[in-house]
């Protein structure tokens, strides 16, 4: 009898009750106990959304991030953090997020946030140093599984694999990651050994680094490190996702456990391998629902797919989503605003536990005895073979893809034009989303306001927003955002092609959660989308006002996208509707436009060999968007949290004038990568982590400004902070943004003395 099980489910919940649970904590409304009593409510409604599985996991449900809950759990936080006199939830609050209302020097800052692997998710990284000594703190994962358990679930508990973990840590000295790895595995081995007197069976270890390239040092170290833990009492099920394994197929095939998860979507050609190479006591649990998307799985074709495998395993075949369904939304059910035809398509979590129900069923009882929900998944992927509608036309015959004019001469004229000082000082693009705008929006969007008291509404926002950003001095000025809930979403309710949902949210960071829209069409720009508001903006001030729109790669990666057509094919789609609205923006008088390219490095395939092709359409979808305009229109572009180094011959062929960047949390390393390849345009490098509620000292950003004169030429040089403000209050920004601009007064006073 195949069995099916779960990798991790969304902790956010379906109203987003994490979230508000978080903020109303930070903010002081409630206090631990009642924190941790909902939070608790929260997580077994979790459960009990997967009480049909043979094993749930427990260990995915985490407050933050489990990448942290990891750091936790083994004692491993910066000391720093340590040695703060608070509770333990403090402290892990204090390193996900450092403290309120102090500077962002070393001491108080929160841990560094990267993205997780390919997706729109954000862990904290973990810190290692030659000091670094691991120690177990189960308490919190002990008492779930207990709670757990005495409900009735057989539990599985979930945790980040050791060689995961170390690889996606810091090392803040040379300490090697690998040296840690003996002492890591001391505490995994006691942890495995307490949970297997605790009577649990199975332990899911996640380590997807083996969808990467890695080192042979690595693959020694996965040998070594599942060697030690097969001493324990527990059955090891070691599980890989976000790809196929390649290489690494035969390594996983050697080791000494006791179960393997691998993407069966991706890999149907790997499994089959597994399924005649493992041992006859190993299970094969195979991915066969997309945990990446929101599409319906045809179920008969997987069912088709997955019988000759249970002929030969029976019931070592276990059935899973590809990967934790952490990366879609709840419940598809709660959609009451899509079409019939889209909503039909659609399968969140609640729906994809349902379809390995069905896959059970059918499995082990018959196709016969599921006849009618497969026959309706079929209609479904019929019905979607048939709407889906894909246009060659859309593409462009003659794409234009070069300025015409070289950086440095257009950057001249542009700069001039601009009358811009040197170290022109910008943000990012939004300024804080109070409450206010938050209600006029909705208020907006259920009809209790009209389009004229709406557009009254966001026009006062425009002003009151540019007249703050004269009285701080800014140079480079932005209308805020305000009439956008989400970057990427603004573009989605306008451009044709894309449906947004109501409830289709998924964490991002923390308490942070995103809405992805859904592309499921060709995409077409009916009416332009943000010349009304920056017309405005700029007819308000002599200084430049900043169009600001978001790239094709960006509103791709976070989209939940068609997946009938090439990506290539939608981002020239996207392309080509942006470069529409950009020149419509030139001709209202806007000299500068920003295409925001936030995610490209995120969507990086993880494996070498894919990279470049990626890169390509990217670059090519930006420049296809970006290229037309006048020599003397400024094109700017903006990324964050990006590692740049494997990338950044690809961000100079993007040819955008000015690019600024993250770096204020990770330090200044991702400047090395710019240093290093001598990139050729100008850049903005964020000088403070808008992340954080931390308000940087004037000296702090001065510091940062003295570094970043000594690596970049000064001339080509910008200064902002490392994001976008919307999550921030104004009593936060202000003085951020009035110390950023005072450190920036004195270093333009020192440069034109010295000069
Ligand atoms: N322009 C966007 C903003 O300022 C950019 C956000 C982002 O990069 N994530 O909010
Ligand atoms: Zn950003």
């Amino acid at each position: 009898m195949a069995k099916i099980h779960n990798l991790g489910f969304p902790r956010i919940g379906a109203k987003r009750e994490l979230k508000h649970l978080l903020e109303s904590l930070w903010r002081g409304d409630i206090n631990e106990t009642t924190f941790n009593e909902k939070s608790n409510e929260l997580w077994l409604s979790n459960l009990q959304q997967q009480a049909t599985l043979d094993h749930v996991p427990v260990g995915d449900f985490s407050f933050y991030d489990h990448v942290l809950d990891t750091s936790f759990l083994f004692g491993n936080l910066p000391q720093r953090i340590t040695e703060q006199a608070v509770s333990d939830l403090d402290k892990y609050f204090l390193f996900a997020r450092g403290k309120a209302g102090q500077d962002l020097c070393c001491e108080n800052a929160a841990g560094e946030m990267t993205k997780w692997f390919d997706t729109n998710y954000h862990y904290i990284v973990p810190e290692i140093n030659k000091n670094t000594q691991f120690s177990l703190h189960p308490k919190q994962l002990l008492q779930r599984i207990k709670t757990a358990r005495g409900q009735g679930y057989e539990v599985k508990p979930v945790l980040v694999g050791p060689l995961t973990y170390l690889y996606l840590s810091r090392s803040t000295d040379e300490t090697s990651l690998l040296d840690k790895l003996p002492d890591l595995l001391t505490q995994y081995v006691l942890l495995l050994t307490s949970l297997g007197g605790a009577g649990i069976e199975w332990v899911q270890l996640d380590e997807p680094i083996l969808s990467t390239n890695i080192s042979s040092e690595w693959s020694m170290a996965f040998r070594y490190a599942y060697q030690r833990l097969s001493d324990t009492p527990v059955k090891v099920l070691l599980a890989n996702y976000f790809g196929k394994l390649n290489e690494n197929l035969s390594l996983v095939t050697e080791l000494p456990v006791e179960g393997l998860h691998v993407d069966g979507l991706q890999g149907e050609e790997e499994v089959a391998h597994l399924a005649n190479h493992i041992q006859d006591n190993q299970v094969l649990s195979v991915g066969v629902v997309n945990g990446r998307n929101i599409w319906k799985q045809d179920l008969r074709k997987v069912l088709r797919q997955l019988q000759p495998l249970q002929q030969k395993l029976e019931n070592r075949l276990w059935l899973a989503p590809t990967c934790s369904l952490l990366h879609v939304p709840v419940d598809v059910t709660s959609e009451d605003q899509l079409t019939d035809g889209l909503a039909n398509r659609l399968s969140f979590a609640v729906q994809k536990i349902k379809e390995l129900e069905i896959l059970r069923e059918g499995l082990n009882r018959g196709e016969a005895a599921v006849e009618d929900a497969l026959t309706a998944s079929d209609a479904i992927a019929e019905q979607a073979g048939t709407k889906l509608a894909y246009n060659p036309l859309l593409d462009n015959d003659e794409p234009c893809l070069h300025r015409s004019t070289p950086f440095d001469e257009r950057y001249a004229a542009q700069q001039s034009k601009l009358k811009l000082p040197l170290l022109p000082t910008t943000t990012i693009g939004s300024f804080p989303q109070t409450q206010d705008i938050r209600k006029v929006r909705a208020q907006y969007r259920h009809g209790d306001l009209d389009e004229a008291q709406y557009k009254e509404f966001i026009e006062a926002q425009i002003k009151l927003c540019i007249k703050q950003q004269v009285n701080l001095g800014l140079d480079v000025l932005v209308h805020g955002e305000a009439e956008r809930n989400d970057m990427v979403e603004y573009f989605g309710e306008l451009l044709e092609g894309i449906a947004v949902s109501r409830f289709g949210w998924v964490q991002s960071y923390g308490s942070r959660c995103v809405k992805p829209p859904i592309i499921h069409g060709d995409i077409t720009r009916p009416v332009p989308m943000t010349v009304e508001w920056l017309a405005y903006a700029q007819s308000l001030t002599d200084k430049p006002v900043k169009g600001m729109l978001t790239g094709p790669v960006t509103i791709i990666n976070w989209s939940f996208v068609r997946d009938d057509i090439p990506q290539s094919d939608v981002a020239y789609q996207l392309a080509n509707a942006l470069r529409d609205e950009i020149a419509d923006l030139e001709t209202a008088g806007i000299k500068i436009v920003q295409v925001d390219e936030a995610a490209l490095r995120e969507g990086l395939p993880l494996r070498q060999e894919h990279k470049e092709a990626y890169l390509q359409w990217a670059v090519n979808a930006f420049k296809l968007a970006t290229s037309s305009v006048s020599a003397e229109t400024q094109i700017h572009t903006h990324m964050c949290y990006s590692e740049f180094s494997d990338i950044i011959d690809a961000i100079a062929r993007m040819d955008a004038d000015v690019v600024t960047i993250e770096t204020a949390r990770s330090h200044l390393t991702l400047l090395d990568a710019f240093k290093c390849t001598a990139y050729p345009n100008a850049i903005g490098p964020g000088v403070y982590d808008i992340h954080s509620p931390a308000c940087p000292a004037t000296e702090t950003i001065g510091n940062l400004i003295e570094t970043l004169v000594d690596i970049l030429p000064v001339e080509k040089l910008w200064i902002n902070p490392d994001c976008g403000l919307k999550t921030r209050q104004w009593s936060e920004v202000l003085p951020a943004l009035s110390n950023m601009v005072s450190a920036t007064e004195l270093w333009r006073q020192k440069l034109t003395q010295t000069a």
